[in-house]
């Protein structure tokens, strides 16, 4: 299988002096490295019997939509606010400087419905608690969290006590 891995590039100093920023665009243009990927981070569920895949905005929704496609399961996108009409849950999580919000339609899935929970990158580890919130407000059963890539450093594992988290990657 191709090494996608080889095609995530270390960028210095964005969007801040100081980080370290993993970019995966290099890997997304490269069709073998993108699907290798995708067939990574699908490998720990195929058994699953996962029924949506609740992807994290925007670049969740890269690899949410072709896993969820390789899962045979729905896509329930979580947004930013403002983005999604009719009534929503919201959860409010806290990042460097600040706070964000992520929101999902109250009526995405019905309760009890098998759910993943799909990230780009798991860092921190918040903006994934606040994407569990979510799929406890909507009375989801959370089969899992999937990511890319785990920057292993910030320590966000150490703040899920969910179920199966998996890292295509860990860095
Ligand atoms: P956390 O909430 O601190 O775990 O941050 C995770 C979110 O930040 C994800 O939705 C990522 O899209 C984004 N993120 C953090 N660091 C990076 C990076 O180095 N590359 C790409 N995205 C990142």
């Amino acid at each position: 299988m191709t090494d996608w891995t080889a095609r995530i590039r270390t960028i210095p100093d964005f969007p801040k002096p100081g980080i370290a920023f993993k970019d995966i665009m290099p890997m997304l243009a490269d069709a073998e490295a993108f699907a290798a990927a995708i067939d990574t981070l699908a490998a720990p569920w195929r058994d699953a019997r996962i029924d949506a895949v609740l992807a994290i905005e925007s670049r969740g929704f890269l690899f949410g939509a072709p896993l969820a496609r390789t899962l045979g399961a729905g896509l329930v996108p979580l947004r930013k606010p403002g983005k999604l009409p009719g009534p929503v849950l919201e959860a409010r999580y806290a990042l460097e400087y600040g706070n964000d919000v992520l929101q999902v339609q109250a009526d995405a899935v019905a309760p009890g419905t098998r759910v993943l929970l799909v990230d780009d990158v798991l860092a921190t580890g918040g903006t994934l608690l606040a994407a569990q919130v979510l799929a406890q407000r909507l009375g989801a059963e959370i089969v899992g969290a999937s990511v890319l890539m785990e920057l292993a450093f910030l320590n966000g594992r150490s703040r899920w006590n969910g179920p199966p988290l998996r890292a295509a990657l860990v860095v």
